[in-house]
C-alpha cells in the first residue's frame, strides 16, 4: 500500500520518534503548527477516524492512554489540543489515522 505513514512506521521514510509500542507510533510533525506538534498513529493501517470500528478500536484506546504520557514528557502541563482530521472537509492530507497533539503555547480558541 502506498501510504506515507505506513512507510514511516516501517522506517522506509525517516521520522523523529517520540514514542513506540506494539500498537502505536508517535513522531514529530514535519511542519509544526505549535512548539509541540506530534502525530500519534496506529501501526495497523486505518484510513481515518471515519473508519474506526468495533474490530479496530482497541488501538484508539491505546492512543488515548499514550497521549498523557507524551504530554507529560513534552512538559505540556498547561494543556494541549488533540485533533484528528477525517475526510476532505477537514483537509485530511494523509489517509492513515492520526491524532495531532498540539501544545507548548496558548492555542487559539477557534477550532475551525
Ligand atoms: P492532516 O492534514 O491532518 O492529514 O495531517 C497530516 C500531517 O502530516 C501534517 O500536519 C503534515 O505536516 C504531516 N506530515 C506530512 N508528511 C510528514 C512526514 N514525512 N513526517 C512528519 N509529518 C509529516
Ligand atoms: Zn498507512
Amino acid at each position: 500500500m502506498d501510504c506515507l505513514f505506513c512507510k514511516i512506521i516501517s522506517g522506509e521514510i525517516p521520522s523523529t520518534k517520540v514514542y513506540e509500542d506494539e500498537l502505536v507510533y508517535a513522531f514529530r510533525d514535519i511542519n509544526p503548527q505549535a512548539p509541540t506538534h506530534i502525530l500519534v498513529i496506529p501501526k495497523a493501517h486505518v484510513a481515518s477516524a471515519n473508519e474506526i470500528t468495533e474490530e479496530n478500536s482497541a488501538v484508539v484506546a491505546r492512543i488515548f492512554e499514550v497521549i498523557p504520557k507524551i504530554a507529560a514528557a513534552e512538559g505540556l502541563s498547561g494543556g494541549f489540543r488533540v485533533v484528528s482530521n477525517a475526510g476532505a472537509d477537514a483537509c485530511q492530507s494523509v489517509h492513515h489515522l492520526h491524532f495531532h497533539i498540539l501544545g507548548g503555547k496558548q492555542l487559539s480558541d477557534q477550532m475551525a
